[in-house]
C-alpha cells in the first residue's frame, strides 16, 4: 500500500468546554490517497473545516493522529509544523489571501522565497500556462478579477510541489463561470500533473470534480463516494440530511 499523502485516525476536536463543548469532529478516520483530488462534503457545522484544518496542521487534534505523506503532525514543535506546511502543504482559502503589493509571478513564488528554496522555473514556468496567467505576470492582484486572483491562488498553492494541496471553498467568493474554472485547474493539476487534492465544499456541483467524495455528519465519516455526479451528491445530501432528521425527532420522541 502507498503511504497516503494525507491521513487522519481516530480523530477528535472538542472546542470549549462544559456546557460550551462542541465536538467538532467526533472519531474521523480516513486516508487522503496520493494522486487523487478528494472533496469533504457535508452541512454547516458538521466539521469539515475543523478535519481540513486539522488534518493540513493548522489546528491540533484534541485526541487522535494527523499525519501528511506518513509524517505524524502530532507531538510536532510549532516550529517544525511551520516549516512541514511550508515545504509539504499547499492551501487554497475562501479569501484568495494575496500580497496586494506584490505581482502575479511574485505572488506565485512567496512561499518558495520565504521558505529560501531554490526556485523550480521549470515547474513555475509549466504552472503559470496551466492557470493561464502568462499576460498578468507583472500585475498586481487589484487589477485582476476574483477568479483570476483565485488562479494565482492556486499556482502559488502548487509552486513548492506540495505533498498535498488543501483548498477551503475555493469557488466560494466566485461566479460560477469563474468557479468553473478554478474546479477544472484543481482537477487538471491532479489528473495531468499528479498532484493531490483535498477540498472542503458544500456545493454538490464543486464536489463532482473530485474523484472521490466524504461526507460528514455531525463531526463523523458517515459516508463516501467515487466517480462523483453533482445530482449523485445531492441525492445523497437529501438521504442524509433525512435520516439527520428522523434521528432527530426519535431523540426528541425520547426526551418527551
Ligand atoms: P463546517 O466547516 O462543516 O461548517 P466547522 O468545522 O467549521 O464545520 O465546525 C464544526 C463545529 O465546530 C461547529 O459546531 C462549529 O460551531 C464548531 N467550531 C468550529 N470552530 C470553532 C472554534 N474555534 N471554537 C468553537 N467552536 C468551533
Amino acid at each position: 500500500m502507498s503511504v497516503p499523502a494525507a491521513r487522519v485516525v481516530d480523530a477528535v476536536k472538542v472546542y470549549g468546554a462544559g456546557d460550551a463543548e462542541v465536538r467538532a469532529l467526533d472519531g474521523v478516520s480516513v486516508d487522503f490517497p496520493a494522486g487523487r483530488f478528494t472533496a469533504i462534503m457535508g452541512p454547516s457545522g458538521s466539521g469539515k473545516s475543523t478535519l481540513m484544518h486539522c488534518a493540513a496542521g493548522l489546528d491540533t487534534l484534541t485526541s487522535g493522529s494527523a499525519a501528511i505523506a506518513g509524517t505524524e503532525l502530532t507531538g510536532l514543535d510549532d516550529r517544525r509544523l511551520t516549516l512541514l506546511r511550508r515545504e509539504r502543504v499547499g492551501f487554497v482559502f475562501q479569501a484568495f489571501n494575496l500580497l496586494p503589493t506584490l505581482t502575479v509571478a511574485e505572488n506565485i513564488t512567496l512561499p518558495r522565497d520565504l521558505a529560501g528554496a531554490a526556485g523550480d522555473a521549470e515547474w513555475t514556468d509549466a504552472l503559470i500556462d496551466v492557470v493561464g496567467l502568462r499576460d498578468r505576470l507583472h500585475h498586481r492582484p487589484s487589477e485582476l478579477s476574483g477568479g483570476q486572483q483565485q488562479r494565482v491562488a492556486v499556482a502559488r498553492a502548487f509552486a513548492g510541489r506540495p505533498e498535498v494541496v488543501f483548498a477551503d471553498e475555493p469557488t466560494g467568493n466566485l461566479d460560477s463561470r469563474s468557479g468553473a474554472e478554478v474546479l477544472e485547474l484543481l482537477g487538471r493539476a491532479v489528473r495531468t500533473m499528479g498532484r493531490t487534492v483535498v477540498m472542503v465544499t458544500h456545493d454538490p456541483v464543486a464536489a463532482a470534480h473530485a474523484d472521490d467524495v466524504i461526507f460528514l455528519a455531525d463531526g463523523r465519516l458517515v459516508d463516501r463516494m467515487a466517480g462523483p455526479t453533482a445530482d449523485g451528491v445531492l441525492d445523497r445530501i437529501k438521504e442524509l440530511d433525512r435520516k439527520a432528521a428522523s434521528t432527530r425527532s426519535a431523540q426528541e420522541g425520547v426526551a418527551t
